[in-house]
């Protein structure tokens, strides 16, 4: 478990896989006493993690018009 999460929190035990993680968790749980570098880390990882939503939310929407016109394809061959 250890190695799968190489990155520590330096104010408690948590560990990460992922400094974009690490990063959110800092803004969430320490922001009172973070330093001026942590905060504009913590700003990226939060812009980061909306980009990664968005992308999300277009692939979700892809798969669900691709299974809506699958659906439809198979309703007009069978049917
Ligand atoms: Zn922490």
């Amino acid at each position: 478990m250890t190695d799968d999460a190489p990155i520590s929190c330096p104010y408690c035990d948590q560990r990460f896989a992922r400094e974009q993680w690490q990063a959110l968790h800092l803004g969430l749980d320490h922001s009172d006493v973070l330093s001026e570098k942590e905060r504009e880390a913590v700003a990226v990882a939060r812009e980061e993690e909306v980009a990664d939503l968005k992308t999300f939310r277009l692939k979700a929407l892809a798969a669900l018009v691709f299974l809506y016109f699958g659906f439809l394809f198979a309703y007009s061959l069978f049917a």
